[in-house]
């Protein structure tokens, strides 16, 4: 493996001349920018300045392709054409869960039909199955069971690293880790190290919902808050771990509540750095408690990921993550400020209950095909961000095809 850090992979886009003038298409860009009253805010996104949570309210007001234009700058920056993904697989241990969420079509109590628990050993089963393919990382998340006991975690992580002792274990929401802790009976900062023991190498950036108290209070009310979730990820960070980040849009939130979720992530990302991507998560109302709200278009999607990307200054990476949203909404989210697209997944089940009709894992070449299409350089990567694989590398380069 490679240690090469992807964020040194991409060209700056250039904003002036030799002579310092600002080239043509900075001009064009700012010209847009003037048109859709966001002059100012170009020349911030310009100058590499941070966004006020005004700025970012006025990015929901104004026309979607120069936002969107504004945030591929940002990329474009950050990572010139390259586009990350990785080979991975998700392992949902039970979809018990004592939490209640509206917005969840996932949960089931426990002598509801279709309620299930993996045994530590039949999730290793799941990763045994896949040792014919390149799978890096397993994402494994999973509802609150509240039988479930802290030795049980523990064997579920030893259980997969046993099956596969080289994958990158990325699993365990901040809501599980409250709950894993509670079942420790001991705070989370002497928890940490007996996971990361048994195998547990990064966290995933899932619960984080919409901190906002009143979307607390009125759609996961018996989960951890907003406050508690940050907390929470500020200890997991200070634990040497990283982790993911996201916020579920269109729902009940308001653009104000999205937009201080944002400030807030960012906060606290200044403060610790431990967060690797932000995940905008689209709501899919289908079997759930809320099936009245219509749920986030294909525009909002980009949206979001765009203002995510201009908002999210400290946050390397932002993910169009393509089993929540259609496959040709993600490959333009690539041109929208996004720059990776998950992985291979295997086996999605959170959101397919939720109605989501993309497929349930894809093929490594098909990624590829994909981000190609999108006019992009696919790059493998691991969970961690070391380079893997360079679409834009002949055969034999350092990172060469696998
Ligand atoms: S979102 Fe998570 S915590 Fe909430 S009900 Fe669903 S599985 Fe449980």
């Amino acid at each position: 493996m490679s240690t090469t850090s992807a964020r040194s992979g991409g060209a700056s886009p250039r904003t002036a001349d030799a002579s310092g003038s600002a080239t043509p298409a900075t001009r064009g860009l700012l010209r847009r920018a003037e048109r859709a009253g966001l002059l100012d805010v170009a020349h911030r996104v310009l100058a590499a300045q941070r966004l006020s949570t005004e700025d970012g309210l006025r990015l929901y007001e104004a026309d979607l392709f120069v936002v969107g234009e504004l945030a591929n700058h940002v990329r474009e920056r950050l990572h010139g054409d390259l586009a990350f993904f990785n080979v991975n697989q998700h392992v949902n241990y039970t979809n018990v869960c004592n939490k209640l969420c509206r917005f969840c079509a996932f949960q089931r109590l426990p002598n509801q039909p279709g309620a299930y628990v993996l045994s530590p050993e039949e999730a290793a089963e799941k990763i045994t199955a896949q040792l014919a393919e390149p799978v890096t990382e397993v994402h494994m998340v999973a509802g609150i069971h509240p039988k479930l006991e802290y030795a049980y975690y523990l064997d579920l992580l030893r259980a997969v690293k046993r099956a596969r002792p080289a994958i990158h274990i990325k699993a365990f929401t901040m809501v599980e880790l409250d709950q894993i802790a509670k079942k420790a009976k001991k705070p989370l900062e002497q928890v940490l190290p007996e996971l990361i023991e048994a195998g547990l190498g990064s966290v995933p950036g899932g619960g984080a919902e919409i901190f906002a108290d009143r979307v607390h209070q009125e759609s996961y009310s018996l989960k951890i808050s907003g406050d508690e979730w940050l907390a929470l990820a500020r200890t997991v960070h200070r634990s040497g771990l990283k982790s993911n980040c996201t916020m579920l849009h269109g729902h009940i939130e308001t653009r104000a509540e999205r937009i201080d979720h944002l400030d807030r992530l960012r906060r606290l990302q200044d403060e610790t750095g431990g967060f690797q991507t932000y995940i905008p998560l689209s709501f899919h109302p289908e079997n759930t408690e809320m099936s009245d709200v219509p749920g986030p278009t294909a525009l909002d999607e980009l949206r979001e990921i765009a203002v995510g990307r201009l908002m999210l200054d400290n946050i390397p990476h932002v993910k169009a993550y393509w089993i929540l949203m259609d496959v040709p909404v993600a490959q333009t989210a690539l041109s929208f400020g996004a720059d990776d697209v998950d992985g291979t997944v295997v086996e999605e089940k959170i959101y397919h209950e939720a109605g989501a009709t993309t497929p349930q894992q894809v093929q490594r070449d098909e990624l590829i095909r994909w981000i190609r299409d999108a006019g992009r350089v696919p790059v493998e990567r691991d969970t961690l961000y070391n380079v893997l694989w360079r679409g834009d590398e002949p055969a034999g380069g350092s990172h060469a095809p696998r």
